[in-house]
């Protein structure tokens, strides 16, 4: 376009009146420059506007998942304090068997192991790496809770087999005919240390063993007779004399209540019964303790 002039015609409907308007081509630059740049403002104002209302959104989204992380890491630490408070419960009740048992220990460990201290109370300022060093802790506490028990354990099955290996009760059914201290022999006449319990019974009567043990000896002896000996470790043996017929041999490992032998009258004995001895360390001792 070259015209140095513009007319613009506005014509109104339904009417004849024509409105005309003369512009020169500077006006007109003038005008689309203006519209132009109003255009851009506007678009830019726009913008912005929607700009900052999308970020108050993101800001509003971000700050309600921090409160919320922050949130479960209360939780969190809300819980392992929790655990911290059983695990110094047991900590403290683990302490009380081991005296119990008479069990000891380092001192470096006993403290820990009574459960005294503890971790530092929560404050506002709780981290994941606090978090983690907690956990840790927790870690070495339970550690050292299962070596504890690991050895308490062994102990009490230590207590038990020891148990077991004490002599309990009689060997056989009958009557106790003769105990344990001096006596005059029947067969010398002479004063002489009887060293253990006679229980008198029928021939063939069963012959239980009074604890757990290995048999050591099963013979026939000129004065015991047919002789059943067995082992109970802890320093304990058990000794069955003048048996009629043996039922285990040496080696064998026997249960407290097992048969060993039936009842019989061999060796130098005067009757059918069942000579009962107990020895602890070589020494016969008196039966009367161990029923
Ligand atoms: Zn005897």
């Amino acid at each position: 376009m070259s015209a140095k002039k513009f007319t613009l015609l506005i014509i109104p409907e339904g009417s004849h009146q024509v409105r005309r308007y003369s512009l020169q081509r500077s006006t007109l630059k003038g005008v689309v420059a203006v519209v132009a740049l109003f255009c851009l403002g506007l678009t830019a104002l726009t913008t912005d506007y929607v700009l900052a209302n999308l970020d108050e959104a993101e800001f509003v989204r971000l700050q309600e998942e921090n409160q919320q992380q922050r949130n479960e890491l209360q939780r969190l630490v809300a819980g392992l304090e929790s655990l911290q408070r059983e695990m110094s419960l047991l900590a403290q009740n683990d302490a009380k068997v081991r005296i119990m048992a008479q069990l000891t220990r380092a001192s470096a460990d006993t403290e820990v192991l009574a459960g005294v201290g503890g971790p530092p109370e929560i404050d506002g300022s709780d981290s994941f790496s606090d978090l983690q060093q907690r956990i840790d802790q927790m870690r070495r506490d339970i550690d050292l809770r299962r070596e504890s028990q690991e050895e308490i354990q062994g102990f009490l099955n230590d207590q038990r087999s020891m148990l077991s290996a004490v002599p309990e009760g009689l060997p056989a059914k009958g009557w106790l005919t003769s105990t344990f201290g001096m006596r005059t022999s029947p067969f010398t006449g002479k004063q002489k240390l009887h060293e253990g319990y006679d229980i008198a019974a029928r021939t063939g009567t069963p012959v239980h063993v009074t604890a757990d043990g290995v048999v050591t000896r099963s013979e026939t002896t000129p004065g015991y007779g047919k002789l059943v000996v067995v082992d109970h470790g802890y320093g304990y043996r058990t000794y069955y004399a003048h048996n009629s017929k043996i039922l285990v041999r040496a080696g064998q490992r026997v249960k407290r209540g097992d048969k060993l032998s039936e009842v019989g009258n061999t060796g130098r004995s005067t009757g059918s019964h069942v000579h009962y001895e107990i020895r602890r360390n070589g020494v016969p001792v008196n039966p009367k303790k161990f029923i």
